[in-house]
């Protein structure tokens, strides 16, 4: 339903800033801006579309603020409805002023995302590009912003209607199976149904892109382990450029995990340096050793930290056999006289790749850091990325893969319930097939006045 009311708010973010700008989209906004702003320097006219103004916001004889003023009339606006925008001086109490003012006369104060929900509403732009302009609003990195703008071109529409329609194309030779069972026969039908459904799940299989995925959005968690003392903190720190774990050489010092971020080629790179990994029976190391544990289940690389001026010892061998090789073995230390060696560890785990460095050597911290740019190189090959839309694609390719067993199962017409469901989670992403509800729960994570 598309509502036929006025609504605004504040467009900037909270607080004081340089401007502050109020937003109202709907059939009176261009009536109530008029209420409100007066041009400076003479008699006031009808506005001129998207043209800015300079003059005046006032409550009748009072005069509010200096400011500019635009009206972008319906169609060419952001919301496809007649916009108005006011430019202020960003001060929290004139900004608030300015919008209970428009309130006052006839606007609805917008809900969280409604300028944009109004925009997908009337069609200009669906819902991946709705996503699109949240996910640039809250791109905390060079990656995460280069993935909202191929989402706001319309790169995840495109392809995911290009897919859309080979399966509306199966649908069709489908149907054609069904309506004249005398030209093809049921073998031929599924026979050629499956292969077209067996290409399309590849397809899908090869557009989605996890690990891209879950680099663009979470960034990579990198678990430092390794038993005391052998300067897991100290690395931690080295790389961080910061002192945010606690160095000590009494073993035991890191009680908690402690974690810290860093950037490279734009992707968040969380180092998480985990507590001493022996068993223990001091409650407050107890609960460090657990979340050690978690750090190091959930991390996608882990860099095992050895003191390469001490001879490996029980831990230290019994870390090396469980490492999962995932990451690197990291000897450290190597300022001072070494007892350890690659050859020692390769003798031990001759699979896994050894980084020698000293915590100390900004240099030798330089190629750990190259060595973990090599985790977050991604593709540059158009895939799907945003979490939302890899799950909706994950379900229709399993409603694919059911209508491959029915089609062996029964006849070619069972499987259409199934083709359907699958398209129906296609059009999901765009946004042709979302309920309210779904609309409800995107649109709710947007901030007021976009
Ligand atoms: P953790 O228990 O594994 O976190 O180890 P720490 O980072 O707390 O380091 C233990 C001790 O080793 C501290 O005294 C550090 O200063 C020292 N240390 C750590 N790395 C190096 C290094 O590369 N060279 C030298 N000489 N000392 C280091
Ligand atoms: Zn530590």
């Amino acid at each position: 339903m598309i509502r036929q009311d006025t609504i605004a708010a504040i467009a900037t973010a909270p607080g004081s800033g340089g401007i502050g700008i109020i937003r109202m989209s709907g059939p009176e906004a261009e009536k109530i801006l008029c209420r409100v702003f007066k041009p400076a320097g003479r008699e006031q006219t009808r506005m001129e579309s998207h043209k800015l103004t300079y003059g005046w916001l006032t409550d009748g004889p009072e005069v509010l603020d200096e400011c500019m003023a635009v009206l972008m009339r319906a169609p060419r606006s952001y919301t496809r409805e007649d916009v108005a925008e006011i430019q202020l001086h960003g001060g929290r109490y004139v900004v608030h002023r300015a919008l209970e003012l428009c309130l006052k006369e006839g606007a609805r104060l917008a809900d969280a995302g409604e300028f944009t929900r109004r925009a997908f509403m009337n069609g200009r732009i669906d819902l991946s590009r709705a996503e699109a302009v949240m996910d640039m609003i809250s791109a905390g990195g060079e990656q995460a912003h280069k993935a909202a703008v191929r989402q706001l071109n319309g790169g995840a529409s495109s392809f995911v209607r290009s897919f859309a329609d080979e399966l509306y194309g199966l649908q069709a030779g489908l149907a054609a199976c069904i309506d004249y069972p005398e030209e093809i026969s049921d073998e031929e039908g599924a026979g050629m149904l499956k292969q077209g459904l067996e290409k399309l799940i590849s397809d899908l299989e090869k557009a989605v892109d996890e690990h891209a995925s879950r680099l663009i959005y979470q960034g990579l968690q990198v678990a430092l382990i390794g038993r005391p003392n052998v300067g897991k903190s100290s690395i931690l720190n080295a790389l961080l450029g910061e002192d945010r774990a606690i160095v000590t050489n009494i073993p035991g010092t890191t009680r908690d995990t402690v974690s810290g971020e860093m950037s490279i080629n734009g992707f968040r790179i969380i180092l998480t340096d985990t507590a001493g990994i022996r068993e223990t029976e001091d409650p407050v190391e107890k609960i460090g050793v657990e979340r050690s544990e978690k750090a190091r289940r959930e991390a996608d690389a882990t860099l095992l930290i050895l003191d390469g001026t001490e001879k490996l010892n029980s831990d230290d061998r019994e870390l090396l056999e469980h490492f999962s090789g995932k990451g690197a073995v990291v000897i450290n230390k190597t300022d001072l006289p070494q007892a350890v060696s690659e050859e020692t560890i390769h003798a031990v785990r001759p699979d896994v790749y050894c980084i020698t460095v000293s915590a100390k050597d900004p240099e030798s911290m330089k190629q750990l850091r190259e060595y973990l740019a090599g985790y977050v190189e991604i593709s540059d090959q158009l895939a799907l990325t945003q979490p939302r839309h890899l799950d909706a694609v994950k379900r229709a390719v399993q409603h694919l893969k059911d209508a491959m067993i029915t089609l062996d199962r029964y006849t070619p017409d069972v499987a259409s319930t199934d083709l359907q469901e699958a398209q129906a989670a296609l059009s999901e992403i765009t946004g042709d097939s979302a309920d309210e509800k779904l609309l409800d729960r995107i649109f709710a994570q947007f901030c007021v006045g976009k």
